[in-house]
């Protein structure tokens, strides 16, 4: 079975060169990606039908990732960082929640001239500079290697900052969970975030994320970042197409392309709490205030990471 799971990633991988891999176990899009290359997933948004089988795919891969909160919550003071409870309404698919890390958005926009309803998965763009993670107080959230970014569930005292700095607002809290439970209850954060984390476990083992994997349309592409960005603009000229995130933020790790403009998308898209637009981004991290408040946070980061561990170990041994 591991056999076959790794011989579609590299098939979907499209990548060639991989057959002079065949002796390894491990798929080249993945090796690439163990070996700290920025690994990149292209969205071709014409073939996506909605079918959310990538919704639920993502949700049955990552459920043990998923929050059990202790009720009732410890009560706050001050009140500043108000309760978000999902627990009840983890069927949500409509929008991203803690339960939720990825939604299929729709449009309907003229396409060659026909009404035409378009469906775009969205998720984290696993930026290649995430204020996310340069901005998170507590070193909660870091970049792995190959580009993905992810949240520390051990380390996260939900105080949403991530959230606030973070172009598209993906993270989402859920409260009762986590370190603020047995360090700060009443004082700090108020839960833990969630988002999309790229399946990176299974990454590192050679396997496709959930959501690429499932795929009956194989909408998705993943690869190194040179070889997508070089598919994903022979892609846009084939079809006359647009682009999205290979600039955005200044650069992410996921790259839309359509056949009408983003601009008509963004238009065309509901919007709001838990689901992102599509407008022009610009480089936020270049921005010298944000890369001088990286650095002061520096410091509490190291601490809490290493909280964190001790929590991490103490909740193991019980
Ligand atoms: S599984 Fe594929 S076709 Fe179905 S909604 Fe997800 S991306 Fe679109
Ligand atoms: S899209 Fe938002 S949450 Fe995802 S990596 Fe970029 S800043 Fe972080
Ligand atoms: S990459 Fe994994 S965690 Fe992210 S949306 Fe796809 S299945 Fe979910």
């Amino acid at each position: 079975m591991a056999k076959e799971i790794s011989r579609r990633s590299f098939l979907k991988g499209g990548l060639a060169a991989a057959c002079t891999l065949a002796a390894t176990s491990m798929p080249e899009w993945a090796s690439a990606a163990n070996n700290k290359q920025q690994l990149v997933t292209l969205l071709d948004i014409r073939k996506c039908i909605g079918c959310e089988a990538c919704v639920e795919a993502c949700s049955e891969a990552n459920t043990d990732k998923y929050p059990n909160p202790k009720k009732p919550f410890p009560k706050m003071y001050p009140d500043r960082v108000p309760v978000m409870d999902w627990s009840d309404k983890r069927d949500v698919t409509d929008r991203l929640t803690p339960y939720n890390w990825v939604y299929i958005q729709s449009a309907t926009v003229e396409v060659d001239g026909e009404e035409t309803e378009i469906t775009i998965p969205r998720r984290c763009m696993h930026c290649i500079n995430p204020p996310c993670v340069k901005l998170c107080p507590w070193g909660a959230a870091r970049q792995l290697s190959n580009g993905t970014s992810r949240i520390d569930s051990d380390i996260c005292m939900g105080g949403s900052k991530c959230k606030a700095v973070c172009p598209w607002h993906i993270p989402e809290r859920q409260t009762g969970v986590g370190l603020y439970l047995d360090i700060l209850p009443s004082l700090a954060g108020n839960g833990v975030m969630y988002k999309c984390d790229r399946c990176y476990n299974q990454i590192a083992d050679g396997e496709l994320p959930a959501c690429i994997e499932v795929c009956p349309e194989d909408v998705q592409t993943i690869g190194p970042r040179d070889e997508i960005i070089k598919q994903a603009h022979a892609l846009a000229k084939e079809i006359n197409g647009y682009i999205y995130g290979e600039k955005e933020n200044g650069g992410t790790n996921t790259i839309y392309v359509s056949p009408v403009p983003f601009e008509k998308l963004n238009k065309a898209i509901e919007k709001g709490k838990g689901k992102p637009h599509f407008k022009p981004v610009k480089d936020t991290m270049a921005d010298a205030n944000n890369l001088a408040a990286a650095m002061v946070f520096a410091p509490v980061a190291g601490v809490a990471a290493a909280v964190g561990k001790f929590y991490k170990m103490t909740k193991t041994d019980e």
